[in-house]
């Protein structure tokens, strides 16, 4: 597991003036295919759902919806615009029939079996009142609301879903719930869990078949945002080439120590190869 992201392309910069420092700082890629950015996306996301969860309070409940499409072999770009599409339409029969206000957190996934398929998983506060657990042949079941299976059918989803409340029993746990929390945050906590767990990164080849720009993550727009909290603030900062020995001689020839953030350690010339690239 890296410690700093390995995949930057733009660096930040900043100015110590009581020890005389040039500060060198890796902007991250945030990409979900780098492990490093992967697990600080996580946890940013896991922190900003749980507190929204808590911020928006008791809300007639929470259902997880899984939903699919019905398309054979279609390529993945087309896959995301159908599921997209389809939801738009979704959402709008949705909060027409709510009685209260809609928030949602949706995750776009690629399926694991040999299908490949991709579909999306929904946390949101609609719980239709009309869900029945079906039990398969096989042991297996799923939950099935008649009026949105064929609601989600109509606005072009597939025919298989699933639509569990997720209100009151927490078959998904993840240990993350700190020691002494309330009830709330634990409530909180344990919601948000049901998407969080497809938060993990996933392997290189299913990496791979996101098109471009895929958000696999997504909430409402009235979803709670946290405060900004980059513990940035002590020094002004500004974005910069990669760091190289031009910029690093620059400083240097100004009395200054080049100091990296990420290895926590100050650079020197032998950090530089022939062509004067910074070795990272
Ligand atoms: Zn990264």
């Amino acid at each position: 597991m890296d410690d700093y992201c390995k995949n930057y392309s733009v660096a930040l910069y900043a100015t110590d003036s009581e020890q005389d420092r040039l500060l060198f700082s890796r902007a991250r890629c945030g990409m979900w295919s780098c492990e490093y950015c992967a697990s600080v996306n996580r946890k940013q996301w896991f922190k900003r759902m749980a507190e929204g969860l808590k911020a928006i309070g008791d809300v007639d409940g929470w259902a997880f919806w899984t939903l699919t499409h019905d398309l054979d072999n279609a390529p993945y770009i087309e896959q995301r615009r159908t599921l997209s599409n389809a939801w738009n339409k979704l959402i709008g029969h949705i909060k027409y029939r709510s009685d209260h206000e809609i928030y949602y957190i949706r995750a776009i996934e690629i399926g694991a079996r040999a299908t490949r398929r991709m579909h999306m998983h929904v946390l949101i506060n609609f719980v239709p009142d009309d869900i029945v657990r079906i039990d398969r042949v096989d042991g297996t079941h799923y939950h099935k609301s008649e009026f949105w299976f064929s609601r989600a059918e109509k606005t072009g989803f597939g025919r298989i879903a699933d639509i569990t409340d997720v209100s009151g029993t927490y078959t998904y746990k993840e240990p993350e719930i700190a020691l002494g929390s309330d009830l709330e945050t634990t409530r909180a906590v344990l919601t948000a869990s049901y998407i969080a767990k497809y938060m993990t990164k996933t392997d290189a080849d299913t990496e791979s078949r996101f098109p471009p720009r895929t958000r696999r993550f997504n909430t409402s727009r009235n979803f709670p945002k946290l405060a900004d909290e980059e513990g940035f603030t002590r020094h002004e900062w500004s974005r910069g080439e990669k760091m190289n020995e031009g910029i690093a001689s620059n400083a240097w020839r100004h009395k200054m120590h080049v100091y990296d953030l990420q290895r926590e350690e100050n650079i020197t010339i032998d950090n530089f190869d022939d062509s004067g690239q910074y070795i990272d």
